[in-house]
């Protein structure tokens, strides 16, 4: 399972993604966010399932590995640029 901290950066950049134009307050930031955590987490949209996405969209092109690895890198880059 892949490990979060729950920093919340990824909901405080959304605008880095067109994907999430629609949970984008405006500012970048999600709509649903509240401090660092979801509010709607248990209903959160797919887009946001690190897990759930992989078998949905990437189990047939990458490894579990390499797609964790690189979320891990997207997670890190957004956490030193903000
Ligand atoms: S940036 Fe990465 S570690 Fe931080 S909340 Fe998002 S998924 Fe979790
Ligand atoms: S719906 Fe939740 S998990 Fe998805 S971007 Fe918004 S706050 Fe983050």
């Amino acid at each position: 399972m892949f490990v979060c901290d729950k920093c919340g950066e990824c909901c405080r950049n959304l605008n880095l993604s067109p994907l999430y134009q629609q949970l984008d307050r405006g500012d970048g930031v999600c709509r649903y966010l509240s401090g660092n955590l979801c509010s709607i987490y248990e209903t959160r949209p797919l887009l946001c399932r690190i897990d759930e996405s992989y078998h949905i969209f990437f189990q047939d092109t990458i490894s579990k590995e390499e797609y964790y690895s690189l979320n891990y890198k997207a997670c890190d880059k957004i956490k030193q640029n903000h």
